[in-house]
């Protein structure tokens, strides 16, 4: 047998510890996920009412070009039904986009780190990936676009970046736009757009009508809290999705995600709550970071990246034997870090507590 050479120097993807399988190892009775920046209220209780209801006709394959959904986000977001493409997660969209457009002799450039997916994908078709160190948590844009050249297809942004949190400004991707050449695909990832409060944020959506070369990602993953359906979408203009649309498989998302995201839409209060309440825990934490001299990046999304005086594992492993699983930055490349989602008030204060017990006893360690 001969498989692709690339993939033997990849892993899979890790998942997040498992609830049950932590409960077991540590004999605790509640975990606290804060690890995959999943939504701490759930989802719209229209959706979880209704969707029993969608049970009945499984047997039939589902709407392959979603034309309810389609209309429904068409409208929600004021764009064409043709400029949009869904996925089985916008997880999806990214290999679509890599399979549709890279190849070996071919470049992709990304931040790093960023969302590792993008590199995934593009190394198991074969690209150079062209990873740009994030500077201070930013995308360094001048450098992203030096490592552009004719051979370079597509190129990634990450706005707010997973893991650091930090979003590009208008200013400045609005300067980026006009400076990247057209034949790169731009693709911005806004998977935690819902939370986004900056006012200088870019409108990505009216800049689809300025420049033909951008593909916009979002995702019912994330503030929609419905990551176990797994449905996200891509906008860009209709030039590019007849480009994207045959290298989706025909039947990718589910009668009963495409139905859930059309409740989830018109269930905007569910939204609006679970931002409003984010915004006050994210500011908390912050507070509580900034009283006991931790350091952060400016978070516009739901989960906080947090520098630590130890490494980022030995944290992790603290928190679990609390109860709680986060996200260790050491696999991300930011080893004294964790990355931590902005969970419920009662369990944010009950991490800070956890969190503090370990710097403390650290501290006096040292001295
Ligand atoms: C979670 C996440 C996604 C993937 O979301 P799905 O729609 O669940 O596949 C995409 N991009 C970023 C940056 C994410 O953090």
């Amino acid at each position: 047998m001969k498989a692709k050479d690339i993939l033997k120097q990849m892993t899979p993807y890790k998942p997040g510890k498992q609830i049950e399988e932590v409960k077991q190892e540590y004999g605790l009775d509640r975990i606290v996920k804060l690890a995959s920046n999943e939504n701490p209220n759930g989802f719209s209780s229209t959706v979880k009412k209704e969707l029993p209801k969608l049970i009945s006709s499984l047997e039939i394959y589902p709407d392959g070009y979603a034309a309810s959904l389609r209309k429904k986000v068409a409208g929600f977001i004021s764009v064409d039904p043709d400029q949009l493409i869904f996925g089985n997660g916008s997880d999806e969209i990214v290999q679509i986009i890599c399979r549709a457009f890279l190849e070996t002799g071919s470049n992709t450039v990304m931040a790093a780190p960023t969302f590792p997916q993008y590199r995934h994908n593009a190394l198991i078709e074969g690209a150079e990936v062209r990873q740009v160190p994030l500077q201070d948590g930013h995308h360094d844009l001048d450098e992203m676009l030096a490592q552009i050249d004719d051979q370079t297809r597509v190129l990634w942004l990450c706005t707010p970046n997973n893991p650091t949190g930090v979003h590009i400004n208008h200013q400045n991707l609005t300067a980026f736009m006009e400076e990247c050449p057209d034949h790169v695909l731009v693709v911005i990832d806004e998977a935690y757009y819902e939370y986004l409060e900056a006012d200088d944020a870019f409108n990505s959506l009216s800049a689809l009508d300025e420049y033909a070369n951008l593909v916009v990602l979002r995702t019912f993953s994330k503030a929609y809290g419905l990551a176990g359906l797994r449905i996200g979408y891509g906008v860009a203009s209709k030039e590019i999705i007849q480009i994207l649309e045959p290298a989706r498989e025909p039947f990718n998302t589910s009668t009963i995600a495409q139905a859930a995201a059309i409740l989830a839409i018109d269930d905007q209060d569910f939204i609006q709550k679970s931002v409003n309440e984010n915004h006050k825990n994210k500011r908390a934490l912050m507070e509580f970071c900034d009283a006991n001299g931790i350091g952060y990046y400016d978070t516009q999304a739901n989960f906080l990246l947090i520098h630590l005086p130890m490494s980022g594992d030995e944290m992790f492993e603290h928190l679990l034997s609390k109860g709680f699983i986060v996200r260790s930055g050491e696999a991300l490349g930011l080893p004294d870090t964790i990355r931590l989602t902005i969970g419920k008030a009662e369990d944010m204060e009950q991490i800070q507590e956890a969190m503090l017990q370990k710097i403390a006893a650290q501290v006096s360690g040292e001295r």
